[in-house]
């Protein structure tokens, strides 16, 4: 089975990440979508959600979907989590499946410094959904590595174990983590940017105020 696994701080998970990975996985014809948080970097300094509060979020915010989990794989890692270690892991688990990382695309065009970014389709495709106002310029290097490896058709996806990657042409959602936290320590309206087990989670824990 294909499995698409969205990574992000997720603090907290909003309706960005859950249309834009909803529309790929329907664009892809994905079986499975995994939510992955990341370990979050300890320096951060707005007040952001504990690691176990942001994978509750994903787990309320999953179960609401069809085909979907959260997975707390990086969260419950000593050492900092880098993405090709975790496809690596994810590749042992669940070695007949064929594994999509999804990432929007201010993500994708910073790809270049990520651990071991070449090794990041040995065992996974990598599929890039759309992000309003990212204005990015994917780099001279970047490019040429797109250019072997890009596909424009999303079949191409199940005939091949790894090793693609996939611009996908996902409607634009203008919601960001930064935006609602900032919306909540403001005191403006931020409800409808999340589900509404997130929301309710968010105000019993009042989080980001
Ligand atoms: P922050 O505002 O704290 O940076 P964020 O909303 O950008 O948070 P992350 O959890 O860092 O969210 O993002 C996880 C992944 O989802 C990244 O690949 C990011 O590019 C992507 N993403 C986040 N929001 C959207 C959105 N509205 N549309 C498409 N992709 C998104």
């Amino acid at each position: 089975m294909m499995r698409a696994i969205l990574g992000g701080t997720f603090d907290p998970i909003h309706w960005g990440h859950l249309n834009a990975a909803s529309s790929v996985c329907e664009q892809i014809q994905s079986d499975h979508l995994v939510l992955l948080p990341s370990a979050q970097p300890p320096h951060r300094s707005y007040p952001g959600a504990t690691a176990e509060q942001r994978f509750a979020m994903a787990t309320l915010a999953a179960s609401d979907i069809p085909n979907c989990t959260a997975d707390n794989w990086e969260l419950l890692q000593s050492r900092k989590s880098y993405t090709q270690l975790t496809l690596e892991q994810f590749h042992q688990r669940w070695p007949q499946d064929t594994l999509v990382f999804i990432v929007g695309e201010d993500a994708f065009a910073g790809l270049e410094s990520w651990y071991k970014w070449e090794h990041l389709l040995d065992h996974a495709h990598l599929v890039v959904m759309r992000r309003p106002h990212s204005h990015n310029v994917f780099s001279e290097t970047l490019q040429q590595w797109l250019a072997n490896v890009q596909t424009k058709q999303p079949e191409q996806l199940h005939q091949h174990a790894s090793g693609c990657v996939y611009l996908a042409e996902t409607p634009a959602f203008d919601i960001s983590a930064t935006a609602i936290r900032n919306a909540i320590q403001t005191e403006q309206s931020w409800t409808h940017y999340v589900p509404n087990s997130v929301a309710n989670y968010i105000q019993t824990h009042q989080l980001y105020r």
